[in-house]
């Protein structure tokens, strides 16, 4: 730890990613007065802290800050190539995968499920698609789910119409609208994916990384502190269930609330240490299936002249094939400005004309996929060593062969394929996992925590990220958990509030 450990505090919050930084920037909105320690296991990679390492100039600074966001055994070398796994296992940059104990015997297992260990979280590397949950994928018992996702939007700064001008995202859309759109409501027809990026005024793009959710607004608050390399060990509960705090290294910090964001796998792991052991901890486990198949689209005009705008990812555009009851399946269509793989012997692709199609599907929930968690053994980090239970079911089988059937249609309306058919990527590919500390509209058994993300039986214990997601989303989860965060943080908020203020009414010291 880099600095001196507090001894008490009002609000801890683990974990420095997008959901944790949400709850530091609306408790410095909402409550400026609470003292908020945020402890986070792995260490800052930029100043300030948490920002996307798209942001980091030059290649080699970018990739040592991948490598230090890779945990105890880092893999992306300082060198270019840094995709090549010995296990061959699915490895992205910037994420370290399970060493072990992520495919039981008989089981499909998620042999590419993934986490980041830096302050940021894998919201230093993500891709920053930001669509909204439709139809099945809402979480029906929050009426205000709307107005909370709008705040996410805010919070994460999300550019609804990014790239307009990108080369051929007209074709790319009025094609594949075509295909898509008879039948579909206004809201879920073909468009534009949601991203969080916004330009600078010099032209520059900026993708959003936990730095812009905290913001000024929090990196401004004396009352805010950030730890890095200071991994929680427990959540400190008292016998009759109520939050004391947190043990950090072999240092207790006192708190009235803990708000624990520390990924699907660490979060439900952080209270199993902790004796918090309720039946649904670590199950409804769920990574969306996902299939990809990549095209050439056919007959386009010549490229216009790219120059002026700037960098590779300005000439890419993004698009989006919602989820619908019908179609339960979330497509995301990336322009990309190179094939993914070569093309021998044909002439140099125009930039935005080779497109990158992946659809995702929402798992059919099972209390049995679940991440179970010793209590003899211990992971690197001497925490207890988790093992994945995870099986597709045959109704998983048959989305995914329909999702297939729907990559074809989408794949045949843009042009030529490139490949023979789609391919279904390894399970723990889609990098959204979630469930394992999910939310419920009663304490039944089949959840976690309730509408604010309060652990059952736990006062003052909240869960955050896309653990929390109770339903089998299919779109990029981020946006609905930093929602859910909000959500909970203003609760806290509002809870200190009230606390303060009843506090001072009967003439108690608390600030
Ligand atoms: P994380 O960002 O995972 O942060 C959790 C943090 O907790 C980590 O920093 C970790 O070190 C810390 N931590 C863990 N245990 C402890 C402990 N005991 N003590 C202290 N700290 C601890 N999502 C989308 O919605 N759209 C996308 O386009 C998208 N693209 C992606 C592309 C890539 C390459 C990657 C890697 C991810 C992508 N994601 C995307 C997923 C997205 O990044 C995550 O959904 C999001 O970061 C989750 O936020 P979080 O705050 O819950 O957790």
């Amino acid at each position: 730890m880099t600095r001196p450990c507090p001894e008490s505090v009002d609000v801890v919050i683990v974990g420095s990613g997008p959901t944790g930084a949400a709850y530091a920037r609306i408790l410095s909105e909402r409550a400026p007065d609470a003292t908020v320690a945020l402890f986070e296991a792995g260490p800052a990679l930029t100043d300030p802290p948490g920002m996307h390492v798209k942001n980091i100039a030059g290649d080699d600074a970018r990739r040592a800050a991948q490598r230090r966001s890779e945990g105890l055994r880092p893999h992306t070398s300082l060198t270019p190539s840094p995709y090549a796994d010995p296990a061959r296992r699915l490895q992205r940059p910037g994420t370290h995968l399970l060493p072990d104990g992520y495919q039981a015997p008989g089981e499909d297992g998620l042999p590419a499920l993934a986490m980041s260990t830096n302050v940021g979280g894998m919201g230093a590397h993500w891709t920053g698609a930001c669509p909204r949950p439709g139809y099945g994928e809402r979480i029906a018992f929050l009426p205000d789910l709307d107005e909370l996702l709008d705040e996410a939007e805010r919070l994460l700064e999300v550019d609804r119409h990014p790239f307009a001008g990108a080369p051929y995202t007209d074709v790319v859309r009025s094609r594949l609208a075509s295909a898509f759109d008879p039948g579909r409501a206004p809201g879920r027809r073909v468009q534009p994916m949601p991203l969080a990026v916004h330009r600078r005024p010099d032209g520059a793009l900026v993708w959003t990384g936990p730095d812009v959710v905290f913001g000024p607004t929090t990196r401004n608050n004396p009352n805010f502190r950030l730890y890095p390399d200071s991994p929680v060990r427990r959540v400190l509960v008292s016998s009759d269930g109520r939050v004391e705090g947190v043990r950090v290294g072999d240092h207790d910090v006192r708190a009235r609330f803990v708000v624990v964001a520390a990924d699907a796998v660490r979060t439900p792991q952080l209270l199993f240490a902790s004796g918090v052991r309720l039946p649904a901890l670590g199950r409804y486990l769920n990574d969306q299936p996902q299939t990809v198949f990549a095209v050439r689209l056919r007959d386009v005009p010549p490229p216009a002249d790219i120059s002026e705008t700037g960098g590779i990812v300005g000439q890419s555009g993004v698009g989006w094939v919602p989820y619908t009851d019908e179609k339960p399946f979330h497509g995301q269509v990336m322009q990309l400005d190179a094939s993914p793989i070569p093309l021998v012997g044909d002439d140099e692709p125009a930039p935005g004309t080779i497109v990158g199609l992946g659809w995702f599907c929402g798992k059919d929930l099972q209390a049995s996929d679940r991440i179970a968690f010793s209590d003899t053994e211990l992971d690197d980090y001497g925490m207890p060593k988790p093992s994945i239970h995870y099986t597709l079911t045959e109704r998983d089988h048959a989305s995914l062969a329909a999702a297939r059937t729907e990559i074809m249609r989408a794949a045949s309306a843009l042009g030529e394929f490139i490949g023979d058919r789609p391919l279904v990527l390894a399970p723990g590919a889609s990098l959204h996992y979630q469930g394992t500390t999910r939310m419920g509209p009663a304490d039944d058994g089949t959840s976690v925590c309730g509408p604010t993300s309060e652990v059952w039986g736990v006062t003052g214990l909240y869960v955050a990220g896309n653990n929390v997601i109770p339903t089998p989303i299919a779109c990029n989860p981020t946006l609905t958990s930093v929602a859910l965060a909000v959500a909970g943080a203003r609760d806290i908020a509002s809870r200190l509030v009230l606390e303060n203020a009843a506090s001072a009414a009967t003439g108690g010291d608390r600030a």
